[in-house]
């Protein structure tokens, strides 16, 4: 569907979740934080495309000490809640991870599926360490025992958008996390 109408398209926000500001201010602690962790080590942000890609725009700029970045890009077939399924490597990551310390980089742990997969790929790669950081964790979805090493903000089970999360790809330019608005809602 191509939304073109700006009224159709602002209906579809619902309510502020997460401000700017709130987001601003997490995301400076968790760089600070990732720099006095990482401080003398070959750093690597990976971060898994396309819902990540504003979190990890703004989470570099606060890292203080050298890093490289890289992306992936995956495709899961689930079928309905079951935990068992694939995960196609669609785009992969060009640096060897082996010779880095790995921080994945991810917009969203729901179900912990896709996550939990590709986390289980590239620990096969053997990579100096491996970290997962998430903006969002909502906990109440998950299907798999798959946690985040840090997730910055958890929030109910709710389909959000912005801030790089889409519905069926608007609203990543939002600036915020909101809530989405079904039609008839
Ligand atoms: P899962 O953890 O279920 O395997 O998949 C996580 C992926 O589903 C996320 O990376 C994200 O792309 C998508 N997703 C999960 N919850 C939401 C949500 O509330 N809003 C949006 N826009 N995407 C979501």
């Amino acid at each position: 569907m191509l939304l073109t109408d700006k009224q159709l398209y602002e209906e579809g926000i619902k309510n502020v979740l997460i401000s700017e500001d709130d987001l601003r201010a997490a995301i400076a602690d968790c760089g600070r934080q990732i720099s006095e962790d990482y401080e003398g080590k070959p750093l690597l942000l990976l971060s898994i495309l396309k819902g990540a890609f504003v979190f990890l725009s703004d989470l570099c700029r606060e890292i203080t000490i050298p890093c490289e970045i890289g992306f992936m890009a995956a495709k899961s077939y689930f079928e309905g809640t079951s935990s068992s399924g694939e995960v196609e490597i669609t785009y992969d990551v060009i640096q060897d991870i082996s010779r880095y310390h790995v921080i994945i980089v991810e917009d969203i742990v729901d179900t912990g599926r896709t996550l939990s997969k590709v986390y289980d790929m590239l620990l096969d790669r053997k990579p100096l360490s491996l970290k997962v950081v998430t903006l969002l964790d909502k906990p109440d979805r998950r299907v798999v025992d798959f946690d985040a090493d840090v997730s910055l903000f958890t929030i109910p089970d709710r389909f959000v958008i912005g801030y790089g999360l889409d519905c069926g790809e608007y609203y990543r330019n939002l600036p915020y996390i909101a809530e989405y608005k079904q039609r008839g809602e």
